[in-house]
């Protein structure tokens, strides 16, 4: 990206966007993107396996449990959480650079990260993203198709803890209506930016 598209004369700020899985967020993050191209998106890290389409160092950087760890004692990770069975990410010199640089990054992680981003950095700003029902997050996690059955009930017991707190967000968008929940996303950025 280009440096001085990036900087646009506004204060860097950092976006954190949550939810259970197939509540449509990575849908929405890649929407809110091209709206407001001065923002970055964090690239996590996870042990997880790559699913079809998915591209190293474009969705995820894909590492094993051993450097994970090993991350984990050099304090590589500015947040890190196991979600699922798998561990997940943020490295922590990307997100120092963009903050000290002045610029603003999305990042897309857990609940358990999102608590951990703010209290490090109490402006980041949290979005929880909800599917409308319960009923309607299986349905999508089902016809997804990208997950065995017994990951789908640990991502649904643990969509129901998730959804319990989400009141410790700054703003919940529910992802009924996908267009619609992309105008809100982006007019809560735009509030904000
Ligand atoms: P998935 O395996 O479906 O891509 O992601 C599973 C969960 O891990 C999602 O809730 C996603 O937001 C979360 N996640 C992805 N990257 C990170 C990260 O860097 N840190 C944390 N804490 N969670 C992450």
């Amino acid at each position: 990206m280009n440096n001085s598209i990036r900087k646009s004369n506004k204060k860097g700020r950092i976006f954190v966007v949550s939810a259970p899985s197939g509540a449509g967020k990575t849908t929405l993050c890649q929407t809110l993107l091209k709206r407001f191209p001065e923002i970055s998106y964090s690239i996590s890290h996870t042990t997880r396996e790559p699913r079809k389409k998915e591209i190293d160092g474009e969705d995820y950087f894909f590492i094993t449990t051993k450097d994970f760890e090993e991350k984990i004692k050099q304090s590589f990770w500015v947040e890190f959480a196991k979600v699922h069975v798998n561990y997940y990410g943020t490295s922590r010199e990307y997100l120092e650079k963009q903050a000290d640089q002045g610029f603003s990054v999305l990042l897309e992680v857990d609940i358990k990260g999102a608590k951990q981003i703010k209290k490090i950095y109490p402006d980041a700003v949290t979005i929880f993203i909800m599917a409308p029902s319960f009923e309607v997050l299986e349905e999508r996690l089902r016809q997804r198709a990208t997950d065995s059955e017994d990951i789908i009930n640990i991502r649904l017991d643990n969509a129901r803890g998730e959804i319990e707190q989400k009141d410790l967000f700054d703003y919940v968008v529910i992802n009924d209506e996908l267009t619609e929940a992309c105008e809100r996303l982006c007019e809560i950025v735009k509030g904000i930016f």
